[in-house]
């Protein structure tokens, strides 16, 4: 193969990773850049947008909005889909690098970190993670079970993944019941005896991860009152200096809520939903089975901007028949990529992959995977674009790929004996979903199995 590909006689070819944000974000930035180019996006599920379809809480359908973008990326004739591929084993890095002048890494970040304490593998103990791809129906996921018979819950981190969590325990059926929530969830929630969430924030309420408008929504739960542990919300002077730091205006916002919650009269709401500051848990307790936590109050320590939780010494002891550990996502490796075990992620320079300090020719990494797991949706979109940039300032360093058909990675496939999913294949999925939720009043019922998925798309 002779000259460099990004031509119209020689498009380049390139493979994209995983179908979320950060994946259809530097599809749409390839599209946009003045070259010829051809991509074919991966996922290892039939169903394409990753964590706007299997981590945006359900009744958050506005933010899954965002999906009729991808959708405009799709229809580009230049783009195709292969869903239900998993990259590392229906086809190899080896494998692609014969198609493909290009890989983008896009996978985000699929598993969860841990609390490191003592009784964390009790029954009864889960990552929050778990719970989320449970009610958002992962097929890896729908036969997860949570024991919601109790009366308490506990979910560590006060992240916007914790709020998630805490809230879908919190709200009402009827509250939920025209979601896309996944029917198995909805049921178990039904019988949901739950009446205490206890949400516990390792430092104070001006270094919480979560945003306003979470956590606004906690405060106009139908049947459940978000109250304050400490409603004093005290704040030692290197909180209040970093509250005056111009920058700080949405800690200042989630101190002016907060103070509001706080001078709330109490109501009749049948829950509770309570906030914990300055606590970490030391300890999960049971025997096989959680039902306490030890609690450690905490002072913080250190300048403005880099303050850390410090345990005073002080415990407190709280029931509890479910906890979730909401700590933060992680990457998962993918074999013959480069990963970065302490912070799971994919090594990478701008967006291009390194090994041994040294960049990879054609590899790339975008989103997540690459950053680590921060920021909302829109944050992908720059992540993505800057990789792009990078993929297209090597173009003249990358190898022609010797295989350049997309028949040939199709032939490829189904030589292993896998079903993959192109996007028209997805649209069968799609249809079949929103006319399931359509008699339920739910925007889509999906499939919980890939079966279910394959069988929908008429595979
Ligand atoms: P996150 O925002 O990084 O929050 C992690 C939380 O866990 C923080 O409160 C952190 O406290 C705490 N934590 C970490 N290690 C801990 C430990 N050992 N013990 C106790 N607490 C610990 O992560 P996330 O909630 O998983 O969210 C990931 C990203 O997705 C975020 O950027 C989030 O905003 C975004 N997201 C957005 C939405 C939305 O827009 N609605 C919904 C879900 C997720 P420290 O601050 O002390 O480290």
């Amino acid at each position: 193969m002779s000259g460099n590909p990004g031509t119209k006689e020689l498009p380049l070819r390139v493979a994209i990773v995983g179908s979320g944000p950060s994946g259809f974000y530097a599809a749409e930035a390839l599209f946009g850049a003045e070259v010829e180019v051809q991509v074919d996006m991966y996922d290892r599920l039939p169903a394409p947008f990753g964590l706007v379809r299997y981590g945006v809480a359900p009744d958050h359908g506005k933010i899954k909005n965002v999906t009729k973008v991808y959708e405009k990326t799709a229809s580009n004739p230049a783009f195709s889909f292969f869903g239900n591929v998993d990259v590392g084993s229906d086809i190899t890095l080896d494998e692609m690098r014969q198609f493909y002048d290009a890989i983008v890494f896009a996978s985000g970040a699929q598993t969860d970190r841990q609390l490191g304490i003592p009784g964390e593998d009790l029954l009864g103990s889960h990552a929050a993670t778990e719970f989320v791809a449970w009610y958002n129906g992962h097929p890896d996921y729908v036969e997860r079970t949570f024991n919601l018979s109790c009366e308490t819950a506990v979910v560590i981190g006060i992240g916007n993944v914790a709020v998630d969590v805490a809230r879908i325990l919190s709200k009402t059926v009827d509250e939920l019941k025209n979601t896309d929530i996944s029917e198995h969830a909805l049921n178990v929630l039904a019988e949901s005896k739950i009446k205490n969430v206890h949400l516990i924030g390792r430092r104070g309420p001006a270094q919480a991860a979560f945003t306003p408008q979470e956590l606004k929504e906690l405060g106009e739960l139908q049947d459940s009152e978000f109250v304050l542990d400490d409603p004093s919300l005290e704040l030692n002077p290197e909180s209040q200096a970093e509250l005056d730091q111009p920058k700080a205006s949405q800690a200042r916002k989630l101190i002016k809520i907060l103070t509001e919650f706080a001078q709330r009269p109490a109501t009749a709401k049948s829950r509770r939903l309570v906030l914990h500051l300055l606590k970490s848990p030391i300890e999960l307790v049971g025997d096989g089975r959680i039902n306490e936590v030890v609690l450690e109050k905490n002072t913080l320590i250190g300048e403005p901007g880099k303050q850390k939780s410090r345990g005073t010494g002080e415990t407190e002891h709280l029931d509890c028949g479910v906890l979730f550990r909401s700590v933060g996502y992680r990457g998962a490796p993918i074999p013959g990529v480069p990963f970065d075990e302490q912070w799971g992620i994919i090594p990478n320079e701008d967006g291009r992959v390194v090994e041994d300090g040294k960049p990879i020719t054609g590899l790339y990494a975008a989103g997540w995977i690459k950053r680590g797991p921060s920021g909302i949706i829109g944050t992908n979109k720059p992540d993505s674009i800057a990789t792009v940039k990078a993929l297209l300032a090597d173009m003249p360093s990358l190898e022609p790929s010797p295989k350049r058909e997309k028949e040939s990675v199709m032939a490829h496939l189904s030589s292993k004996g896998v079903k993959f999913v192109d996007y028209d294949a997805w649209k069968k999925i799609d249809a079949a979903e929103i006319a399931r939720g359509e008699a339920k009043g739910k925007p889509r019922e999906k499939f919980v199995t890939v079966d279910g998925m394959l069988a929908a798309a008429g595979l």
